[in-house]
């Protein structure tokens, strides 16, 4: 079985302190995978340098496990990858393969028996698992493990998807079998990393909602949730896995890849391009940047206002306010400065102390924005309660007029894949018109760009993307039990 709570995996005489688990103001990152064999080389310091560049994808908890012939080592803990490891606890990971996760949590509680790599026994060794992405059939999985006799350490769907394979692998002594049929039997978002021995098996859900790429690195190969962390490790993107493929790799060779049943149609994330992704990260062969870019481009030629500056939200708003301002011809400014040394925003208690926590953060140049008429980029809004104070505090530093402009359409649906946006009640876009959302940030006007638009952003048809936030057509369908569930953990 997997370690749980108390179980020695942090080094004596160290202690790491758990960071408050208060529900978010925006979407937040999912999670983040990566994998890596690199033949006569560790593999903990690539995977701790790999982990650090998808610190944007969770930043809850991380972990590493490594494996040699005979041994898997594994290290976890709450916080960043830099507070959790060392070089003395990279020392101790010892191997050449290995994988590593940064976690957000989405399905299952902030804790440390919820942090990955997850280890599971499966007979004589164990296996590690990280995962990203939300299984809607979970409970179902669950229960069908239960009945048979497995005990649960947390509540995460992760969780849930190792102890099938391991219960599989337990039947079959083929893991590749075990994992293929895990993939039949789950149903939703998922990329997943998994070391069993000197193996290294990535998998990725079959209409690849959740992105996962592979690559070369050292004489070795790699898997990771962006491209940016294969050339931080100092490797080179190849390409995306295929919707339900799964790759098998051993000493730094790709031994095998096969793909289970998919559908003729795919449904990539949209949220990877808008937001979630690095914009120097390329996903199904479109480096992030551009696509931003060429949004901004189309916000303006789809919603032109008289302006005399454009002013990006920092930092995800930069290449859509570039656009925008190339594409209408007044200039981009900087008129919001961000503290580099504030990490993330929580949902507080009262409005004086949200204002605080967004003016800790953000801090207005009203040099650039005082008598002006101002067109802030948003990347795109969720509950909008960050973007209510930011138009106050641009309004507090003199701006004549505010219109904003939103690089995606209307976020009005809960998601059920991987990204945390679970209740309508808290979309600010659900059951309101964009003059009512500008009323309700006190802005002189709001426009989102359209969905014809984001296509055409991205360079792809809508049945080849994941639009349900969108417009409640889910690509994969989910069960009530799963609706319910995941109402439970709100309000928990
Ligand atoms: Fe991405 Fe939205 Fe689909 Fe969730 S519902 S996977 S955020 S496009």
């Amino acid at each position: 079985m997997g370690p749980g709570p108390g179980d020695a995996e942090t080094p004596p005489g160290k202690s790491f302190k758990p960071r408050p688990s208060s529900r978010p103001v925006g979407a937040r990152d999912k999670c983040g995978v990566l994998g890596v064999s690199i033949p006569g080389q560790g593999a903990a310091p690539y995977l701790y340098r790999g982990l650090r560049a998808l610190q944007h994808r969770g930043q809850e908890s991380a972990g590493i496990a490594t494996s040699t012939q005979s041994q898997m080592y594994h290290h976890r803990g709450m916080g960043l990858v830099h507070e959790i490891f060392d070089p003395e606890v990279l020392e101790a990971l010892r191997g050449s393969v290995g994988i590593g996760h940064v976690r957000y949590s989405t399905t299952g509680s902030s804790s440390p028996e919820n942090a990955q790599p997850f280890v599971v026994g499966t007979g004589s060794r164990e296996m590690a698992l990280g995962h990203n992405g939300d299984i809607v059939n979970y409970l179902k999985l669950r229960r069908r493990l239960a009945q048979q006799g497995v005990e649960f350490l947390g509540n995460a769907d992760s969780e849930a998807l190792g102890e099938f394979i391991a219960h599989e692998f337990a039947r079959s002594r083929d893991m590749e079998a075990a994992i293929r049929r895990a993939m039949t039997e789950a149903a939703g978002g998922y990329a997943v990393v998994l070391l069993h021995g000197s193996r290294l098996y990535a998998f990725r859900d079959p209409l690849g909602i959740r992105p996962l790429c592979l690559g070369t690195l050292d004489g070795g190969m790699a898997v990771s949730s962006e491209s940016v962390a294969l050339e931080m490790m100092g490797g080179r993107l190849v390409r995306d896995l295929r919707p339900g493929e799964l790759v098998t790799i051993e000493k730094g060779q790709l031994l095998h890849s096969s793909q289970v049943p998919h559908p003729s149609r795919t449904a990539h994330c949209m949220f990877e391009w808008v937001y979630f992704s690095r914009p120097d990260s390329v996903l199904e062969g479109r480096l992030v940047y551009d696509v931003r870019y060429r949004i901004g481009r189309l916000l303006a030629r789809e919603s032109p206002v008289p302006a005399d500056v454009v002013v990006p939200v920092p930092d995800s708003s930069r290449p859509q306010a570039l656009g925008f301002s190339e594409q209408v011809g007044f200039p981009y400014a900087e008129g919001l400065i961000k503290n580099r040394f504030v990490e993330r925003t929580f949902i507080l208690p009262d409005q004086k102390r949200r204002e605080d926590e967004v003016r800790v953060k953000l801090h207005p140049i009203r040099g650039v924005l005082e008598n002006k008429r101002v067109v802030l980029l948003d990347d795109s809004i969720v509950r909008g309660t960050t973007l209510r104070e930011i138009v106050a505090m641009v309004r507090g530093a003199g701006a004549r007029e505010i219109h904003v402009r939103v690089g995606c359409p209307p976020i009005v649906a809960p998601c059920y894949y991987g990204v945390d946006m679970k209740q309508r009640k808290d979309l600010v876009a659900c059951g309101r018109t964009e003059e009512q959302v500008a009323q309700a940030l006190g802005a002189d006007s709001v426009h989102y760009l359209t969905q014809a638009g984001l296509l055409e952003a991205i360079g792809l048809a809508a049945t080849n993307l994941c639009l349900a936030c969108l417009g409640e057509r889910y690509p994969v369908p989910v069960p009530q039990e799963q609706h319910r569930f995941q109402k439970t953990l709100l309000e928990f």
